[in-house]
């Protein structure tokens, strides 16, 4: 099983999809493309309980 998540399942106007083996990896890939494409320096703990509401099994 792969985990995914999609930027539009929280609400973000954005197409950015990514998946990984496991969460710690998918949050990495999450971490890296909040910072360059939404300028979040860090993800905050709202956003954070959002993302992970919105990962998904594949
Ligand atoms: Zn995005």
């Amino acid at each position: 099983m792969a985990k995914s998540f999609a930027c539009k399942d929280i609400g973000m106007q954005c197409n950015f999809q990514t998946r990984a083996n496991t969460e710690e990896e998918l949050m990495q890939r999450i971490a890296a493309h909040a910072k360059k494409a939404h300028n979040m320096a860090s993800i905050d703990a709202g956003t954070m309980s959002k993302v992970k509401a919105a990962i998904r099994e594949v």
